[in-house]
């Protein structure tokens, strides 16, 4: 056997491990060793519904993937987003009878707002008023985003987040996993 038909013999055996779903939602090319912090994050862990997790999956001969799928469900836009954040080279795809129907890359938005804490204490988005937080992004990949407020950055590593659903004290524990 050549090194290629190893290859895609390998590939195959890859692609087999993961069952395609009826309807649902595929999230692919997620960045490897991401796909828990994103169930975490979006709430998807605590869905009832099947799902099928992937990590480090081989995605070609050099690199690796987490993959998830996820029957009966679709993502709404908050969790998209929040994905985007952890995971900038992911690509969506909503399933209908096994079918691919719509394939989305979503891209991370220009200003993150809500979804992401400003870690300084004496910064106004973290006072008593009603101002949501809200941060510029400088770079996507790396990842490095700017509060608007106080101007402090932060790289994806040391970003907390907030998610709606989910009591911010539980999202942050769950998240330094
Ligand atoms: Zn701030």
């Amino acid at each position: 056997m050549n090194k290629d038909s190893l290859i895609n013999r390998n590939m195959s055996e890859d692609k087999l491990r993961i069952d395609k779903i009826k309807k649902g939602t595929v999230i692919d090319h997620i960045t490897e060793g991401y796909a828990l912090t994103i169930l975490n994050l979006t709430g998807l862990d605590e869905s009832p519904n099947l799902m099928t997790i992937g990590v480090n999956v081989s995605s070609n001969q050099f690199q690796k993937k987490d993959i998830i799928k996820i029957e009966g469900v679709f993502l709404n836009e908050t969790q998209m987003q929040q994905i985007s954040i952890l995971s900038p080279n992911n690509s969506i795809s909503l399933i209908e009878n096994y079918k691919v129907i719509e394939k989305k890359k979503v891209k991370i938005p220009k200003v993150i707002k809500q979804l992401v804490l400003c870690a300084n204490t004496t910064c106004i988005s973290n006072s008593d008023e009603p101002i949501d937080s809200e941060f510029n992004v400088l770079e996507e990949k790396p990842l490095k985003i700017q509060c608007v407020y106080c101007n402090r950055m932060y790289k994806l590593d040391e970003i907390t987040f907030s998610s709606k659903g989910k009591t911010e004290k539980r999202v942050k524990q769950r998240i330094i996993l």
